[in-house]
């Protein structure tokens, strides 16, 4: 019995040896979790997935705002000349959107950057070579971003936002975006544009798939992707959805975690008055760093919403 005791405890050992080289390695690549989500950009999309900077465990509760009806659009993968189109279709309805860059794309389209921050959209980054960010190791992580926010600095601008190519991500990834001051954010309905899908295919399967907070992904590259918004952009408006920012649709998602659990609450508003003469930027939007005064002051609305019982909440427009 001794001796078979000892022997266990020896193949245990060399267990242990043999397991040791891969044992402490400190960056051991792409978790089976940052797999996982790269391959899971289709629905049913889970939810814990969608916001992962946020303060909490993410809770498809928060996004149960029926007398809300929100939704955002996103558009990846640009600058693109296709941004213009959209920016131009959405300018028509009023309709802000968020669209993710590529950082190698910025510095041979800065052109395409500038007009689009003359709007209202939001532009967020999606990697400076459009890689699997969870394969990099903590250097060349850090390098990516470097490389996108400094190709960005040269225009005058600053992301807020952060969504990692393929949704691939890991807690080093959120935690190297939120570093360099982003929001990573994913998305709950996938249009499949980058599969190649026909447009009414594409606008009927969006479509379907609408609910309260949905974060909607295209991309700039696809001229389905422009063919297919017409009749998304009707349908929202017939089943009573709006399209907001990213900023306000994190408002409105701070508001619901607040009133689901007590915790995640904003702090009160506090409305901001630009004197004349002078911007204060939205939040949510790149802020350009040297800023250039308009022609003339506004009333922003405030940053935050104030806490009310679920019926009394009511959101200002984001700009
Ligand atoms: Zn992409």
């Amino acid at each position: 019995m001794k001796n078979a005791g000892f022997t266990g405890w020896l193949s245990g050992v060399w267990m242990i040896l043999l397991l040791w080289p891969f044992a402490v390695q400190a960056d051991p690549g792409p978790s089976m979790e940052s797999r996982f989500v790269a391959k899971a950009g289709a629905m049913p999309f889970n939810p814990r997935y969608l916001y992962p900077s946020s303060a909490e465990t993410f809770s498809m509760d928060w996004l149960s705002l029926p007398e809300e009806r929100i939704m955002v659009l996103t558009f990846d993968d640009g600058p693109d000349e296709r941004d213009l189109a959209i920016v131009s279709l959405l300018d028509r309805q009023e309709i802000p959107a968020a669209f993710f860059y590529i950082g190698n794309k910025i510095k041979n389209m800065p052109h395409i950057v500038k007009e689009m921050s003359t709007t209202r959209h939001e532009m967020g980054y999606h990697s400076y070579r459009h890689q699997q960010l969870s394969w990099l190791s903590a250097k060349n992580l850090t390098a990516d971003f470097h490389q996108g926010k400094d190709v960005m600095s040269k225009l005058g601008l600053a992301f807020t936002w952060f969504r990692p190519p393929y949704g691939d991500f890991n807690r080093r990834v959120v935690q190297e975006a939120k570093d360099q001051g982003m929001e990573t954010i994913l998305w709950t309905i996938d249009s499949r544009d980058w599969a190649g899908v026909a447009a009414p295919v594409m606008a009927r399967n969006v479509i379907r798939r609408f609910h309260p907070g949905a974060v909607l992904l295209f991309h700039s590259t696809h001229a389905n992707t422009l063919r297919a918004l017409p009749e998304i952009l009707q349908a929202a408006t017939r089943e009573r959805y709006r399209f907001v920012s990213l900023g306000e649709w994190r408002r409105t998602i701070q508001t619901a975690s607040c009133r689901v659990s007590g915790r995640n609450c904003p702090p009160p508003a506090v409305d901001v008055v630009a004197p004349a003469g002078e911007t204060v930027p939205e939040e949510g939007r790149p802020m350009p760093i040297s800023a250039v005064a308009p022609k003339e002051g506004r009333v922003i609305p405030a940053a935050t919403v104030p806490l009310l019982p679920s019926a009394q909440i009511r959101f200002m427009p984001d700009g």
